[in-house]
């Protein structure tokens, strides 16, 4: 590793705005630097379907091994993200301004660049390494989602380098996530003079709320409602009343458990004042869960040590590309870069993790040259 290419490369991509939707500067760099290694770079055909102004990084080099992996991380960033200005204080990178730092993801992206410099330029055994930097990771993963969904062929161990947790910080488990949108139908009556005519779109509501399980149901599976919207006037009865909510689990049978209890919940309460409920759920993405004896973990723990840094287990509340490029093919694990107080103005991370990332790749690179 050249820790100074490594920091002018985290400095030049930090520099470089790539709001969502509009990371083609981004994309062409990374294109440009990936191409200078040798790999055959193509930038998929998704800008219709995520409204970017590019569209993914696909990047490939044959490897001097058998094997095959792919690192992954993505190209935007939240906003405010234009106009960084890195500064340096005590060994950490923040941001200047009023602007995120952007180390998410960009941290990854640089220790993805450098550990591939060295890598290449030292000859070194190297499996068939697969690059992929996503647009939009952050609308809700646009980007992963439009990936071909053949991209990979269902063996691949895929890297995804965007967590926050240390680097050596491996996320076992991210959780399935459905997105509720319930729209109940009463009918309007005035409230003083004919109620009884009248069906409560608000009362259908709450009762089905006051009946769900919500929060933190076990150790792995939550629930929320968390928008409610409806009626007219405070003289007319409620004729519409909209609920928008969602469940996540880890584990597949208990997030359609209770998504079934939320439904039956909406519709009972619909049954009992006399109205209506249509309930929409989408699925936002599907889990992933490691076992920590999975042949793909026990690697990254030899890969961790041998960078030097302590392999540690954590599993996540939320999604992340990893959950999306599972559907894509790919066995994709997320793991930890250093960011801290990311998507904030305080954002920051510091050099030795950076660098610790940057040991981390080069050494999953070569645990996975068999
Ligand atoms: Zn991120």
């Amino acid at each position: 590793m050249d820790t100074t290419r490594l920091l002018d490369t985290f400095f030049e991509l930090v520099r470089i705005d790539s709001p969502s939707r509009h990371e083609a500067e981004m994309a062409a760099y990374c294109k440009g630097r990936l191409e200078d290694l040798g790999f055959a770079v193509r930038i998929d055909d998704t800008k219709e379907s995520t409204g970017s102004d590019t569209g993914n990084v696909i990047a490939h080099l044959p490897g001097t091994a058998p094997g095959h992996i792919a690192l992954s991380a993505h190209m935007d960033c939240v906003s405010p993200c234009c106009g960084v200005e890195p500064i340096v204080e005590g060994g950490v990178v923040r941001s200047a301004g009023d602007t995120v730092l952007g180390a998410d993801d960009k941290a990854g992206i640089a220790a993805i660049l450098e550990a591939l410099e060295t890598v290449v330029a030292d000859g070194r055994s190297r499996p068939d390494i697969t690059v992929v930097l996503t647009v939009c990771e952050e609308l809700s993963l646009l980007g992963a989602g439009a990936l071909d969904p053949d991209l990979f062929d269902g063996t691949v161990p895929c890297f995804v380098f965007d967590a926050d947790g240390a680097p050596g910080s491996i996320v076992l488990g991210a959780p399935y996530h459905y997105t509720l949108n319930a729209a109940f139908t009463g009918k309007a009556a005035h409230a003083g003079v004919e109620p009884e005519c009248g069906a409560s779109a608000i009362q259908m509501a709450a009762a089905a709320v006051s009946a769900m399980e919500l929060g933190r149901l076990d150790e792995c599976t939550t629930a929320n409602i968390g928008m409610v919207e409806g009626g007219r006037e405070v003289n007319i009865v409620p004729d519409r009343c909209t609920l928008s909510g969602e469940c996540r689990s880890l584990y597949e049978d208990r997030v359609n458990a209770q998504r079934d209890r939320m439904t039956e919940a909406l519709a009972d309460a619909a049954d009992r004042f006399g109205g209506s409920v249509d309930i929409d759920w989408r699925e936002d993405y599907p889990g992933v869960l490691f076992d920590e004896a999975d042949p793909i973990v026990e690697k990254l723990f030899s890969a961790a040590r041998a960078a030097g840094l302590e392999p540690r287990t954590t599993v996540s509340g939320g999604g992340a590309d990893a959950n999306l490029l599972g559907t894509k093919g790919a066995k994709a694990v997320t793991l930890g870069i250093g960011m801290t107080a990311f998507h904030s103005f305080d954002e920051h991370i510091a050099i030795a993790d950076i660098e610790g990332t940057e040991r981390f790749v080069e050494a999953i690179i070569a645990e996975f040259a068999d």
